[in-house]
């Protein structure tokens, strides 16, 4: 029932606009950090995944996101992914909203993906500014560490994602916010919304009037405010409500 309720809202949507967290890549292989199997319960983002971290020590940092990049690089999208990509293609959804910085929405096919905490696709010298493929990097970290910037020599080379206590990319929030606004429909998937100001982007949306359906494996704080609630892995339910609209 609440699938087809899903499917009706998003069919009739004008400008319907979707947000992601971590849980939509969970079934790409990629750990959220908070829910079940999290990150979270091994250590806590806030400190390894913070700034401060990164600048006091990129050896320490590289070492621990090694790991996380390897699987992160070789994974690939799942059919929730997919079937974003396919109601942007039928004209659901104009844009995805993604808090993941994974690439996942983009090699799905999704056109507009705006991401709202960077892209670890790419890595940044904070010395000269010269910019590579976090898989170039990935590939020196076991006879480099930290590694050095080919162009300058520099060893602190960040991932272009927001880690904690950094500011977040203006241009990517303001747009995000924009869409909100029109959105008449706001599909959020994977997302345990506590991550702020992500998490008041649906806010935004339901008070400039869109419908809002939730989509992710346990509550969130949210919920009681959604036309439409489904707790199940996205992976599932998303392809099943692109069948129902039959597109
Ligand atoms: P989160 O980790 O806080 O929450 C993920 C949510 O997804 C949880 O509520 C969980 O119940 C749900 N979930 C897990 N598996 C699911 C599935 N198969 N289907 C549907 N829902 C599922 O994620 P968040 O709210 O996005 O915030 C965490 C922050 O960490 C984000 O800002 C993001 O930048 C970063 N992060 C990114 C990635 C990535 O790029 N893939 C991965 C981990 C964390
Ligand atoms: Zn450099």
């Amino acid at each position: 029932m609440t699938v087809k309720r899903a499917a009706e809202l998003l069919s009739a949507a004008r400008t319907g606009l979707a947000l992601t967290g971590a849980g939509i890549s969970a079934e790409s292989g990629i750990p959220t950090f908070r829910g079940e199997g999290g990150l979270w319960t091994k250590y806590d983002p806030t400190k390894v995944a913070s700034i401060e971290y990164f600048m006091a020590d990129p050896s320490a940092y590289w070492s621990a996101s090694k790991e996380r990049g390897r699987v992160a690089l070789a994974a690939r999208p799942n059919p929730g992914h997919r079937a974003l990509a396919a109601l942007e293609a039928a004209g659901h959804l104009i844009a995805v909203v993604t808090q993941n910085t994974d690439g996942l929405h983009q090699d799905a096919g999704t056109r507009r993906v705006i991401e709202v905490h960077g892209s670890g696709r790419t890595v940044q010298c904070l010395d000269c500014g010269n910019r590579e493929p976090r898989s170039a990097v990935q590939a020196r970290l076991d006879s480099e560490m930290p590694p050095r910037c080919p162009v300058c020599g520099g060893t602190f080379l960040k991932p272009t994602v927001v880690l904690f206590g950094e500011a977040m990319p203006q241009a990517a929030i303001r747009d995000a916010f924009a869409l909100a606004k029109e959105a008449d429909v706001m599909l959020i998937v994977g997302s345990s919304l506590v991550v702020y100001p992500a998490a008041d982007i649906p806010v935004v949306a339901m008070r400039s009037g869109a419908r809002l359906i939730i989509v992710n494996a346990e509550p969130t704080p949210l919920d009681r405010l959604a036309d439409v609630v489904i707790h199940g892995r996205s992976g599932e339910v998303l392809p099943a409500i692109v069948e129902l609209i039959g597109e």
